[in-house]
């Protein structure tokens, strides 16, 4: 794996692009069937091979400086390190600030897979500037993009395509973050459009920019998850105020603020009271986001642990040779090649389902989102454990970076949904899906993508044997409901779970 072009020197990467993407059904969803499939591909791989290049060789050498000299606090303001802010213009001059943007509004017009391809090599070069880059100007982009009304569009998107401004997504708060029903911020109306905020948001990543995009109560009396809304506010003028960046030791050149809102004027993002339908379609790309971060790190601590692994001498040979360093490296290598296969499986999905408006694709996208947060986030905090492992003494030396990685692994089973959350997710739908069509279990059970799938060779038979072991549990627990309440559970608990999504 070379590191100097994180695109065309990645060879799995390049094999996920070339061999494995079905690039006729996301072309055709994202730029209409009479796009040129050919021609659209190869502008999207040149983007990728140019963005890679620049990445490794600019981007990836500033990040111990990023992480050592962390965020700014200089009388009583927060901001990005200068490294950082290079890296983001850099970016910027590419064209590749807010690469979802459509071309009408000035933006590259990427497809969400291409998105999340260049926000892998970003996370590998420094997790820092992608979480910046990601949340301060993709994330806003992509709401505003699919929320916003033509005014709002036309006045956030051009100047986020360009980089011109940072925003923020901020739903946590002090008291309700996994428990997202919990919020407690309000929003008035106050006539003309205008709203008024109150309330404090924690943990908001690139909170510093010039606006924010916030989740808040705007029903009166209503409670859990409805009533919410989503509202834009801009920062100018005070309307806000960041009272102050954690100290933290994973991420550190990116500001995680605690914000204050006291009467803060806002405009709606959609539509009042939907804002939890809403920000659940964004979820998913999100947290699809956070599982390639997972992969972007895992990358970096793998190239280096392969490195060091081929270099470093003990016993009269290159550790590499020994087979527990050697089985630790091919642990690490096979993980991060199954992230990553299942991480864009869900992106094409995650394309289909949001350009083509594919509703099984939707589904589908939605089955494997939690998998990929959990799976690619998790199994980075493994990877990069093993890496610092393979370095053994040197691992904890900052010259070697494998510590930096280590430290902005462990933020991504937690953001964006925990993994416990992800695992209660994961089980609620199947739960939902199997008293929904209880006859899928003489089958191959309630997931479609599971009951469809078939590997040849002993993999196959490994997954066959999973797969019905997750049937027969099923079935066990199924079984066990209709014995104590009837068979009528089958019927009245579909009825409420449908109610529910
Ligand atoms: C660096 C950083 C950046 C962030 N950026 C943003 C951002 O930009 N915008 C934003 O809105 N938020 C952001 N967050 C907030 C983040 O999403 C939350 O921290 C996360 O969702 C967990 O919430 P919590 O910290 O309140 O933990 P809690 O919800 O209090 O959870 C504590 C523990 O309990 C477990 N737990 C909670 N409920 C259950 C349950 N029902 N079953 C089993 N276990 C459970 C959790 O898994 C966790 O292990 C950020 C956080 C950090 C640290």
């Amino acid at each position: 794996m070379s590191a100097t072009n994180f695109f065309s020197g990645n060879p799995d990467l390049v094999e996920v692009f070339d061999r494995v993407i079905p690039w006729p059904a996301v072309v055709r969803a994202v730029e209409g069937v009479d796009a040129n499939v050919d021609e659209t591909v190869s502008t999207w791989r040149e983007v990728l091979d140019v963005a890679g290049r620049y990445m490794a060789s600019e981007i990836a050498p500033r990040a111990a400086e990023v992480d050592e000299i962390g965020v700014i606090r200089e009388n009583g303001t927060v901001r990005m390190n200068e490294p950082m802010t290079e890296n983001l213009r850099g970016l910027a001059e590419l064209g590749l600030a807010s690469p979802s943007v459509p071309a009408e509004f000035g933006g590259a017009g990427l497809p969400f897979t291409v998105t999340m391809m260049l926000a892998e090599m970003l996370a590998r070069a420094d997790l820092s500037t992608q979480v910046q880059h990601g949340i301060g100007w993709n994330s806003p982009a992509a709401l505003i993009l699919r929320f916003g009304t033509e005014q709002q569009k036309a006045r956030y998107l051009p100047i986020l395509a360009k980089g011109g401004l940072m925003g923020a997504v901020a739903m946590t708060e002090p008291q309700a973050g996994s428990d997202v029903g919990n919020v407690s911020t309000t929003a008035t109306p106050a006539g003309d459009d205008c709203w008024l905020l109150k309330g404090r948001k924690q943990f908001i990543s690139a909170g510093q920019g010039d606006m924010v995009i916030v989740l808040a109560r705007c029903v009166a009396g209503s409670t859990g998850l409805d009533g919410l809304g989503m509202f834009i506010a801009d920062r100018e003028g005070d309307n806000y105020v960041v009272e102050r960046a954690e100290h933290k030791f994973v991420i550190r050149g990116s500001p995680t603020c605690a914000l204050v809102f006291e009467g803060t004027r806002a405009t709606a993002l959609g539509k009042p009271g939907d804002g939890w339908k809403q920000i659940l379609t964004f979820m998913n790309e999100s947290r699809l986001g956070v599982g390639i971060q997972g992969i972007g790190v895992a990358t970096a601590a793998l190239a280096k642990a392969s490195e060091y692994a081929a270099t470093r001498v003990q016993m009269g040979k290159p550790i590499r040779e020994h087979p527990m360093i050697a089985e630790m490296l091919l642990d690490m290598e096979t993980t991060v090649a199954g992230a990553r296969a299942l991480a864009y499986q869900a992106a094409v999905l995650q394309d289909r389902a949001i350009f083509g408006g594919d509703q099984a694709a939707a589904r589908d996208a939605r089955e494997l989102t939690p998998l990929v947060k959990w799976y690619c986030t998790e199994g980075a905090v493994r990877v990069c454990r093993l890496a610092l492992q393979i370095h053994g003494g040197y691992g904890v030396v900052d010259e070697y970076d494998v510590g930096r990685y280590m430290r902005d692994s462990l933020i991504t089973p937690i953001y964006e949904g925990t993994s416990q959350i992800q695992s209660l997710m994961a089980v609620k739908d199947l739960m939902k899906w199997t008293m929904q069509r209880p006859s899928s279990l003489v089958r191959g059970g309630p997931s479609r993508l599971l009951a469809s799938a078939s590997f040849a060779g002993r993999g196959g038979a490994d997954f066959a044997a999973a797969r019905g072991q997750i049937v027969g549990m099923l079935r066990s627990v199924v079984g066990g409901l209709v014995r104590r309440r009837g068979v009528g559970i089958l019927t009245s608990r579909a009825c409420s779970a449908s109610a529910r999504s």
